[in-house]
């Protein structure tokens, strides 16, 4: 939470200073024996766009799917836009929506066109009309670049568009916050920057996200900041600059010559 304080004026994490939209405050989970996620504090801004980095096991995921109560935790609770998740109810389906997911694994809907994928969730939990799902689909397919695609089954397109189409399918939720963990992991090499390149138009466009990622162009060209993770705790803090330069603690220094 430092840089909030201190960053410079002339800095590019002035946006820090917006508002808070997530807020994770000591959040505890075990899965049985396993302390997967140790007393978490972090908060992100509106607008703001945070990099979650950090060794595999090291909770990322678990504290994604916190965040949109698709995990429960121990302890601790987190807010999105200062209200609390319900554990369960029909409020819970309506609030979620408010945090767009973006897996590694696309998770779109095998049996429904391109087009179904991305307006089942405003027509069911929005309350939009089918043609008026239909022409938000088509504007968000448009500018994730693959409109032309809309009517084929998911099995059909590369990888890299069907992750362009899960992140179209989130956006038409019009999430407060979109989320998106290891969203290139699984993509062919020459499919990452098309993926890439969408989320930095979402970055500049000032769409609130957190995104687990390993790609440090990404980092360094979107990212206001960066949080690395390891066994369950936020061990550092800070700007992409300073976190690829001039990692602090052992763990950062370790992971970071094994990922450069
Ligand atoms: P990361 O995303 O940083 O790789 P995860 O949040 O997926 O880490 O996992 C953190 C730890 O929790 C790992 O040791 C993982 O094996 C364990 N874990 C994740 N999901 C489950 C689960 N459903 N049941 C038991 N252990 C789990
Ligand atoms: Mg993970």
């Amino acid at each position: 939470m430092e840089p909030t304080e201190s960053a410079p004026a002339t800095s590019n994490i002035t946006v820090l200073r917006g508002e808070p939209l997530v807020v994770i405050s000591d959040v505890d989970k075990h899965y049985g024996d396993l302390h997967v996620l140790k007393k978490i504090n972090a908060v992100v801004n509106r607008g703001e766009v945070v990099v979650v980095i950090g060794p595999s096991g090291s909770g990322k995921s678990t504290l994604c799917r916190a965040i949109n109560r698709l995990e429960t935790i121990d302890a601790g609770v987190i807010t999105i836009d200062g209200v609390k998740l319900p554990d369960e109810g029909k409020d819970l389906a309506r609030l979620r929506a408010d945090v767009g997911m973006v897996f590694q694994a696309f998770n779109l809907f095998a049996h429904k066109t391109v087009l179904e994928n991305v307006t089942l969730g405003p027509i069911k939990v929005r309350g939009l009309s089918k043609a008026d799902a239909e022409k938000k689909a088509m504007v968000l397919l448009e500018r994730v670049g693959v409109a032309n695609q809309a009517k084929k089954m998911p099995a059909q397109l590369s990888g890299g568009q069907q992750q362009r189409v899960a992140i179209a399918r989130a956006l038409a939720m019009d999430p407060k916050v979109i989320l998106l963990d290891e969203p290139t992991s699984a993509l062919d090499p020459e499919m990452i920057n098309e993926v890439l390149e969408v989320m930095i138009d979402l970055a500049s466009d000032g769409m609130t996200m957190i995104v687990v990622t390993h790609e440090m162009g990404f980092a360094r060209k979107a990212a206001d900041r960066v949080i690395f993770m390891a066994e369950g705790e936020i061990v550092e803090e800070t700007t992409p600059e300073k976190f690829f330069t001039n990692p602090q603690s052992t763990r950062a220094k370790d992971f970071l010559s094994k990922i450069l």
